[in-house]
C-alpha cells in the first residue's frame, strides 16, 4: 500500500468516525488539527495490518442463525483491542501460524438483530445486556497456518456444546496444543479466554468500555 493511500484510507476514516459521532458513543478529541485518535477510538483492522485472513461468518449465512446479518464484512474494534491484536498476530507469524478472524464489534442493532432470530441467552447476548463484542473489545478468532489451513481445535466455530469449552479435556492432545497456544500467546498480549467457547477473546482492558451502535459503511 502505499504512504499516500494509507493517508487517504486514514482520512477517510476519520471522516468516518466524526459522521457518525451523533449516532453513537464514540468521543473523538479535536485539536487545531483535527480529529486526535484514542485508544478508544473505532478503526478498521485492515488498516492496521495486511497480516490477518478473514472470514467473518455474520456477513454471510455460513453461521448458526443461517441468516447474513452485516451488510458487508469489515473487522472494526476499538484502537487498543487493534493494537493487542496486531501483535498477538505478530507472535504467530514468528511460529509459521496467523490468525483467522470469524467476528469483531457487532454494533448494538445487529445484536438485537441477531437476538431477534435466536431468543436464547445460551447462544446469542441478550441486547439488553450487550456483549463485549458490543464494546469493540471481542474478537472471534482460531489460527491457520502458513498454507492457510485451519488448525484443528476440535469443533467448528460457534459449536454450542461442551466440546468447545476450554475445560473440555476429552480431545486429542494436538487439539489440545493448538487452543493452549492460541490463549497463551492471546493472554500474553491482554487478552482473557472465554471458558465455554475456544473461540472467543475479550480484551481485558475493554470490559468497560461503552456499548455503542456506530455502523460502517459499505461501498
Ligand atoms: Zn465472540
Amino acid at each position: 500500500m502505499t504512504c499516500h493511500f494509507k493517508s487517504l484510507l486514514i482520512f477517510c476514516s476519520l471522516f468516518w468516525i466524526v459522521s457518525c459521532k451523533s449516532q453513537s458513543a464514540i468521543t473523538v478529541t479535536e485539536d487545531k488539527n483535527g480529529p486526535i485518535i484514542s485508544d478508544t477510538t473505532f478503526v478498521n483492522l485492515k488498516e492496521y495490518s495486511q497480516d490477518f485472513v478473514y472470514d467473518m461468518k455474520y456477513a454471510t449465512p455460513d453461521n448458526f442463525l443461517k441468516a447474513k446479518v452485516y451488510d458487508c464484512a469489515e473487522c472494526f474494534l476499538r484502537l487498543k483491542t487493534v493494537k493487542g491484536l496486531v501483535e498477538a498476530n505478530k507472535k504467530f507469524i514468528e511460529k509459521g501460524y496467523r490468525i483467522k478472524i470469524f467476528d469483531c464489534y457487532r454494533p448494538l442493532d445487529i445484536q438485537k438483530k441477531m437476538w431477534k432470530i435466536v431468543s436464547n441467552p445460551e447462544y446469542v447476548a441478550n441486547p439488553a445486556k450487550g456483549s463485549i463484542h458490543n464494546r469493540g473489545g471481542a474478537v472471534d478468532i482460531t489460527l491457520v497456518d502458513n498454507n492457510g489451513k485451519e488448525l484443528d481445535m476440535g469443533t467448528y466455530f460457534d459449536y454450542f456444546g461442551i466440546e468447545a469449552s476450554h475445560n473440555y479435556l476429552n480431545v486429542s492432545e494436538k487439539i489440545k496444543r493448538n487452543r493452549k497456544l492460541l490463549k497463551k500467546i492471546m493472554i500474553q498480549k491482554g487478552f482473557n479466554s472465554f471458558d465455554s467457547e475456544w473461540w472467543h477473546y475479550n480484551l481485558k482492558s475493554g470490559l468497560n468500555d461503552k456499548i455503542s451502535n456506530t455502523k460502517w459503511d459499505c461501498d
